[in-house]
């Protein structure tokens, strides 16, 4: 059982054999001399035919946290923490929509605890009882300017997705590891429990979700295995995983962790490939990682680029220009194609391309997409217009199939 996952009644058991069959995976040598375009497989993996990417904007709507994890700069102390107004949401998703952006990337830590006494402050005489009530009102701005709203904002509840899920095309949160690391130490830490916790009351919800593992803050390779087919087993319960974001720690300026070599990267991300059902996408952030040459151990995705705001989690490293996800897919041999925050197969039969498997519906409900992103999707104006483009896989920087 993993740590806190019994404060939680998670039940996720990991057969020790499929453990053991996924730590012999990893990738050839490849030889880097050859034609990118001819580096079809990589040991145990297959390359993939395309790669995707989302135009987002970036909203931190608070950075206040109540947690302290030793190597992150996102969080502000108490005092120093910032909330963003809606008028400020406004701007950013209006700025968005001109772009032809089609997500508003909505993150933040987990809720603040009582030591952010002005957050509170602010939002009471905003008129919002707490941050995800705030996250509500928040996400509505950006679906009337245009934008389909992903939010992270860290553990929740069952009850809590159901207040948010109306107003999300998809949500999130990583579950870095299954294992109890110093990085998450102090008073206020958070568990690999409670983040299995928040991934399964998204699958019980009906929420596409989207999770990952961060590589490189102290856990095994064993970890970094158990890690994957956990999220795993929560799909096969629920089918509700979209991608998972294969993440590397980067040195910061608050700690000095190690960046994992691209060796390690390929292993991991091989590992990932082989753990994970054909249905989800493997992520990896091009701002942090040597994505072209991961590629070839079975990554598909490259997440959300932006062409208008900073990338707030990871300030230091900027968001590569959208021409550079043009070359990795070019040095890679295969063709880029623009998705929205919601993968396909969760779209309703209207929206969703040709060819395009539908997911199996939710256990509580017919459709993975409720009704107010279903009619921002179909609505009449420019903004839906760009949405269904990018849905039925010509949006602008999409190519045809071949
Ligand atoms: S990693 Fe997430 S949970 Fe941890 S301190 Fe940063 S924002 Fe908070």
């Amino acid at each position: 059982m993993f740590p806190g996952a019994d404060e939680y009644g998670v039940e996720v058991h990991i057969d020790d054999a499929a453990v053991d069959r996924l730590l012999a995976v990893g990738p050839d040598d490849v030889d880097e001399q050859r034609s990118s375009a001819h580096r079809t497989q990589s040991g145990d993996v297959d390359a993939p035919s395309s790669l995707s990417f989302s135009r987002n904007v970036f909203l931190p709507l608070t950075t206040a946290c109540r947690y302290t994890c030793t190597y992150c700069t996102y969080y502000d102390v108490p005092g120093e923490a910032t909330l963003m107004s809606l008028d400020e949401v406004r701007d950013v998703v209006q700025m968005g929509a001109d772009a032809g952006c089609t997500e508003a990337l909505f993150t933040f830590g987990d809720a603040p605890d009582e030591r952010y006494t002005e957050i509170h402050r602010q939002l009471d005489e905003w008129g919002y009882d707490d941050i995800l009530e705030y996250l509500v009102a928040a996400c509505e701005v950006a679906l009337d300017e245009g934008l389909l709203p992903h939010s992270n904002p860290g553990d929740l509840t069952r009850e809590q997705f159901e207040s948010l899920a109306p107003v999300n095309a998809s949500m999130g949160v990583m579950l870095e590891t299954t294992a109890d690391v110093a990085a998450h130490a102090g008073n206020r830490r958070k568990t690999p429990g409670q983040r299995l916790n928040t991934i399964r009351a998204a699958g019980e919800e009906g929420v596409p979700f989207t999770t990952g593992i961060l590589v490189g803050i102290g856990e095994t390779w064993r970890d970094r295995a158990e890690s994957l087919l956990a999220i795993r087993a929560l799909h096969e319960r629920y089918g509700h995983i979209q991608e998972v974001i294969v993440q590397n720690v980067v040195p910061n300026d608050r700690s000095d962790y190690e960046r994992p070599s691209i060796e390690t990267m390929r292993r991991v991300v091989s590992m990932a490939r082989v753990a994970l059902p054909e249905e989800i996408s493997v992520q990896v952030p091009p701002n942090l990682s040597e994505a072209a040459r991961l590629v070839d151990c079975g990554v598909d995705d490259l997440g959300g680029v932006s062409p208008v705001t900073d990338d707030y989690v990871n300030p230091e490293y900027a968001w590569p220009a959208l021409q550079e996800l043009a070359d990795i897919a070019e040095e890679s041999g295969v063709p880029l194609r623009e998705r929205l925050p919601v993968y396909a197969r969760y779209l309703p039969d209207e929206f969703r391309p040709s060819g395009i498997e539908a997911a199996p519906a939710p256990r509580n409900r017919e459709t993975w997409i409720r009704e107010p992103i279903a009619d921002r999707l179909r609505g009449g104006d420019v903004h839906s217009e760009r949405l269904r483009h990018v849905a039925h896989g010509d949006g602008p920087l999409s190519t045809p199939e071949t």
